[in-house]
C-alpha cells in the first residue's frame, strides 16, 4: 500500500496517509488564505486512512459550521481541513515528505483569488467549488 508521510514544521504533529488522492486542489478563498498565509493546496484522503504518530499538539480550530481546521498549536503549520460529516480529510500538500508523487489537479474558489498574484498554469479553474 502506497503512504506518503507528512509532518509540521516543528515535528510535533506527524501522520502516514494511504491511498491519498493523486491530484492536488489549490482553494483561493479567503478563509483558506488567512489560515495558510497565501492559498491552500491540498490532498485529500479517507479519515480512516490517515495514522496518526503523533498528535499532542494538533488542535482544531472550528473554521466555520460545516468544517474545522487542524494546526499544530507549538509552530502553527496549517495541516488539516475536515468538513463536518464527511469521511474525506484535506491534507497540506506543502507538509508532506518528497516523494510525494502527486500532480497539480485544479484551482477552486478562483473567483475569491488575491489581487496581487495570478494563476499561471493550465490546470482547470473554477469559480467556487
Ligand atoms: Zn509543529
Ligand atoms: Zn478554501
Amino acid at each position: 500500500m502506497e503512504k506518503i508521510k507528512e509532518s509540521c514544521e516543528c515535528g510535533a504533529v506527524s501522520f502516514e496517509i494511504s491511498n491519498p488522492r493523486k491530484k492536488i486542489t489549490f482553494c483561493h478563498c479567503s478563509q483558506c488564505r488567512k489560515s495558510s498565509g497565501h492559498y491552500w493546496a491540498a490532498t485529500n484522503a479517507k479519515f480512516e486512512d490517515v495514522t496518526f504518530l503523533s498528535d499532542d499538539t494538533l488542535t482544531w480550530y472550528t473554521s466555520s459550521d460545516w468544517a474545522k481546521r487542524g494546526f499544530c498549536s507549538t509552530c502553527g503549520s496549517s495541516l488539516l481541513y475536515r468538513m463536518n460529516d464527511v469521511e474525506g480529510i484535506g491534507i497540506a500538500a506543502g507538509s508532506l515528505e518528497d516523494p510525494t508523487g502527486l500532480k497539480p489537479g485544479k484551482h477552486i474558489f478562483v473567483a475569491d483569488k488575491g489581487d496581487y498574484y495570478e494563476i499561471a498554469d493550465d490546470i482547470p479553474q473554477i469559480d467556487k467549488l
